[in-house]
């Protein structure tokens, strides 16, 4: 193949996932705005361990203790209204700042519930980002919005 014909062929092959992965992005964010657009904003603390409480019990979470972590301070600059992390084994925390919705918190929980935060100790951080992109960040939107995958 001569290299004009290359250089068209790549750019036919990289446009194509530069798209695809466009569109990836916006379906994906688009169900978490989907999500919050008829879920409460999230109060203070209070709120926010009611919520998870609450949503504790709808997923059936009994041997995992969650903390809950309300941030009252503007949202500028930020990456996500919530996000959740793994303090030592069977111990989580959500930190949640007041652009967070209820469906914040079921998104940050089913990462919990579901195993993915335990995975970023376990897989290899690129394979795990790998996962998070096609498989958790996808279950949880769709969980937020209230569909629920098999596992
Ligand atoms: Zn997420």
């Amino acid at each position: 193949m001569k290299i004009g014909g290359l250089v068209s062929q790549i750019r036919k092959i990289t446009g194509g996932t530069i798209l695809a992965v466009e569109l990836y992005f916006g379906a994906l964010s688009g169900l978490g705005a989907y999500a919050d657009i008829n879920s409460p904003q999230i109060r203070d603390q209070y709120h926010s361990e009611r919520l998870v409480e609450e949503e504790m019990r709808r997923l059936g979470v009994v041997n995992k203790r969650v903390n809950v972590r309300f941030i009252n301070r503007s949202c500028d600059g930020i990456l996500a209204p919530a996000y959740s992390e793994k303090i030592r084994e069977g111990e989580y925390e959500i930190t949640i700042y007041p652009c967070a919705t209820a469906s914040s918190v079921k998104h940050e929980l089913y990462h919990i519930e579901d195993g993915h935060i335990d995975a970023y100790d376990k897989l290899p951080r690129f394979l795990w980002s790998v996962m998070d992109l096609i498989y958790y960040e996808p279950r949880a939107e769709l969980y937020s919005i209230g569909l629920e995958l098999k596992k």
